[in-house]
């Protein structure tokens, strides 16, 4: 027998505003779909049996389909089975966990690390534990949305500073001395432009000020520095970043997020952040695939290497074919197509021809700011980029 579900005058009224906004979506060109990959994430992806050359893939290094780190991970599956069973505070935390922040400070540079369940709960839980009313957060406007949400959730003031602008952030700070605490936060290459933030100038002014600095390293690590460590490494600021962040879901290949900084840090966040308290522990073998990987990045600069020839490659090719990757200099290469409509078009003229690329639109990008955002892996081959260059070539005549 099929079962009615009775419908209250709330429910009736909410599908109809569920129904308007999907409307709007839909005819603004803003409708989001999920799409599923069958198989592992790689290069080359099948989606419903179709091969697609991947291009939109945090995996920079193509670690996730390594041999040793799965070896590694399902070893720690059959020893300590599927999950952690709780939260760290709780009994979640499994002898793993040591380890990987052992490893992780040491990969840093820093004193101590602390592992969250993601970046996401890493910002978050890290930014609203620091931060609080009668302080001011001072925001790059192309910060990452776990910033501006642990930012918003922390009560302090929150300044928004335009991208970059370092002469209107000290502006800023010199005028912010009825503040308990400052805390300036920057990613350091920027997620949807792929660009860097100024650094030196940044921890300059962040000493001069007296304020915190936190930067968030998800997508540097593994991959920035002469040897993958990131953002600290390769502008040779070691020690100058107060709360140093980054994620194991991108390079590392995994999932989770981290914090490095001093002892006393990590020993408050434990005691204080929400996200780290009130959240189950990761899977064990999500921790081995971690530690696995920063082995290999350790001993094996070959995979970096790889990313950053295919890099140059591909953003070379599509400046030449004239089209505006922006101020990238990184493995994010925005194609700036500016409308919404165009950049839907060139999405599905892609898929079409088996390019796996997804298009960025508003609320994540501004409005008239729509592009593709292709990401480079090293495990690319030539001929795979050649291909892309080739379809973006044919791809002109229709956009
Ligand atoms: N910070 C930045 C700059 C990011 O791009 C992301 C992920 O998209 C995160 C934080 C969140 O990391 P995670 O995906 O591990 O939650």
């Amino acid at each position: 027998m099929k079962l009615k579900t009775p419908k209250s005058s709330f429910s009736t009224f909410f599908d109809k505003e569920i129904d308007i906004e999907l409307s709007r979506l839909k005819k603004e060109n803003l409708y989001r779909l999920l799409r599923t990959i069958d198989g592992p994430q790689s290069s080359k992806v099948k989606i419903k049996g179709k091969s697609f050359i991947l291009l939109s893939s945090n995996n920079y290094l193509g670690l996730i389909n390594h041999p040793y780190i799965k070896r590694k991970s399902a070893d720690a599956l059959k020893k300590y089975g599927t999950g952690s069973g709780s939260s760290r505070l709780i009994s979640g935390n499994t002898a793993l966990y040591d380890k990987l922040e052992k490893k992780i400070a040491a990969f840093k540079g820093c004193e101590s690390s602390l592992v969250f369940s993601s970046g996401y709960a890493a910002n978050v839980g890290t930014i609203s534990a620091l931060a609080d009313k009668g302080d001011i957060i001072f925001s790059d406007e192309l910060n990452h949305a776990s910033i501006i949400d642990g930012s918003r959730l922390s009560g302090a003031k929150i300044f928004v500073y335009p991208h970059n602008d370092i002469e209107v952030l000290e502006r800023s700070l010199k005028k912010s001395a009825k503040y308990k605490k400052r805390l300036i936060i920057t990613d350091s290459i920027f997620s949807m432009d792929g660009d860097l933030a100024d650094l030196p100038e940044i921890v300059r002014i962040a000493e001069k000020y007296n304020a915190i600095l936190m930067v968030d390293d998800a997508h540097a690590t593994g991959v920035l520095g002469k040897k993958g460590r990131g953002s600290a490494e390769y502008f040779n600021i070691n020690g100058k970043i107060d709360v140093y962040m980054g994620t194991l879901s991108k390079a590392i290949g995994s999932v989770g997020g981290f914090i490095c900084g001093s002892g006393k840090l990590t020993e408050y966040l434990i005691n204080k952040s929400r996200s780290f308290i009130y959240s189950t522990g990761l899977p064990p073998a999500a921790l081995a695939a971690s530690l696995a990987a920063f082995e290999i990045i350790e001993k094996d600069l070959s995979f970096k290497e790889r990313l950053w020839e295919n890099v140059s490659f591909l953003k070379n090719g599509l400046d030449e074919l004239g089209y505006d990757t922006m101020n990238t200099k990184t493995q994010i290469i925005p194609v700036l197509l500016k409308s919404e409509k165009r950049t839907l078009k060139a999405m599905n003229y892609l898929y079409e021809k088996g390019i796996f690329l997804p298009g960025i639109r508003p609320p994540t990008v501004p409005q008239g700011k729509s592009r593709l955002r292709a990401t480079v892996m090293a495990t690319h081959s030539k001929i795979d980029l050649e291909h892309v260059l080739d379809l973006f070539r044919k791809m002109k005549r229709v956009l």
